[in-house]
């Protein structure tokens, strides 16, 4: 490969696994996004595992300084997959790691104790490294979510690619046939895939976090962060969604908007204060959450304030929104500060799916109803 020999190779590698340990080490403290530290001490493995070869070398001889190499791409392996596993939020296998690590250390050591050939050594963990990574990317490939941005796509194909290099390399120095002349010269061909592929993952671990990131923004904006619920923005959303003719269901042909908002609220936080006001609203927003039925919104609209839409018949809406009163208000809320007994008035309003009302003058007129409601007494249902 003319002037590019293999030590020129190696300290580029070295250089840009540093840089990239760096990197994604920087990005773990920004984003706090689980993974980055692991996959920070991957490259970081990676790096260590070859800077300390030639002073291995000097102290104890130019064999026993491979072994520790060769267990530095087993140990980068597993670091990058208990990253995946981090990053999916899954649980680290670590002592199904430890042992793989332990028995390829153990195999490694015994080859240069017994002074045998270390191209087995070289061969077998480069094999396991291989199918690590596999796994690695086989965890990223089927955790893509679909309709994704396809980060999660890309990193699982590049933790592929460096299964494949991996396994092929494995393949190529198994111990017959070619002289250590030619494995030495196919060296440099190695590492310069390695080399690529440091710089590939990096760049994949870089997009993987990014729409990850952009992922959590969306979220924020559309979901209140308290209850879980839909906020205001995300309703409004995804009502248009619905509202489309296409997606609409033919079936349900009236669609019904309750506003429901609990009754002397301020009165539960100047009594108990605002954190169990806030326990309030949580479990007010779950068995809100868990009556309604799958296809219908649930939201936090506003401090107090509920709605909810579905598709029914009209004549069923009444009965619903009693419904709706009574999960509410049919027991009192467990709280720091003991139960706390709340109830909700609620404002119906319903219409044709698609027949011209529009969703702003339904919401206007359970407005109406819910504020009908509050001065006919509180804990009833209006409909507007
Ligand atoms: P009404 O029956 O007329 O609805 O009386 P209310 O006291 O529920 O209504 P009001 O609008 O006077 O007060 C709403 C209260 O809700 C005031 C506000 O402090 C409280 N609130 C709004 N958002 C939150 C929140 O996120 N957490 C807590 N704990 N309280 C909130
Ligand atoms: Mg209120
Ligand atoms: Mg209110």
């Amino acid at each position: 490969m003319g002037p590019l020999d293999t030590d020129t190779l190696l300290s580029v590698y070295l250089a840009l696994s540093g840089l990239t340990a760096l990197f994604t080490l920087a990005g773990g403290w920004t984003t706090r996004k689980p993974g980055l530290w692991l996959w920070s001490g991957a490259f970081l493995a990676s790096l260590l595992s070859q800077a300390i070869r030639p002073g291995i070398a000097e102290l104890w001889g130019v064999q026993a300084s491979k072994p520790p190499g060769h267990l530095g791409g087993v140990l980068q392996a597993l670091l990058m997959l208990a990253g995946m596993h981090a990053f999916l939020g899954r649980r680290i296998p670590w002592l199904g790691m430890a042992l793989v690590f332990g028995a390829m250390a153990l195999f490694s050591f015994t080859l240069l104790a017994t002074g045998q050939t270390l191209w087995w050594s070289l061969s077998i963990t480069q094999a396991v490294s291989g199918l690590i990574m596999a796994r690695a990317a086989w965890l990223a490939w089927q955790a893509r979510p679909p309709g994704g941005s396809g980060a999660l796509a890309l990193m699982g194909v590049v933790l592929g690619l460096a299964a494949l290099v991996a396994l092929a390399r494995a393949a190529s120095i198994l111990p017959i046939g070619a002289s250590i002349a030619q494995l030495d010269e196919a060296n440099e061909h190695w590492l310069m895939a390695t080399l690529l592929l440091v710089v590939s993952e990096g760049f994949a671990m870089l997009v993987l976090v990014n729409s990850s990131l952009r992922d959590e923004v969306a979220k924020l904006a559309d979901f209140d962060p308290l209850t879980g619920l839909l906020n205001r923005r995300g309703l409004r959303s995804r009502m248009e969604r619905l509202m489309r003719p296409p997606t609409a269901d033919p079936s349900a042909s009236d669609v019904a908007v309750a506003l429901l908002d609990l009754d002397e609220f301020k009165l539960i936080n100047d009594r108990f204060g605002h954190q169990v006001g806030d326990e309030v609203l949580a479990e007010v927003a779950r068995r809100l959450h868990l009556g309604a039925g799958s296809g219908d919104l649930v939201a936090r609209t506003g401090g107090e304030e509920f709605m909810l839409v579905w598709t029914a018949a009209s004549s069923d809406a009444e009965a619903t929104g009693e419904q709706l009163r009574t999960l509410v208000a049919g027991s009192p809320v467990p709280s720091q500060a003991g139960e706390v007994g709340v109830t909700a008035s609620v404002g119906i309003a319903t219409g044709p799916w698609q027949g011209g009302v529009s969703f702003e003058t339904l919401v206007g007129r359970a407005d109406h109803a819910l504020y009908a409601a509050k001065r006919a007494g509180r804990n009833r249902v209006v409909m507007g």
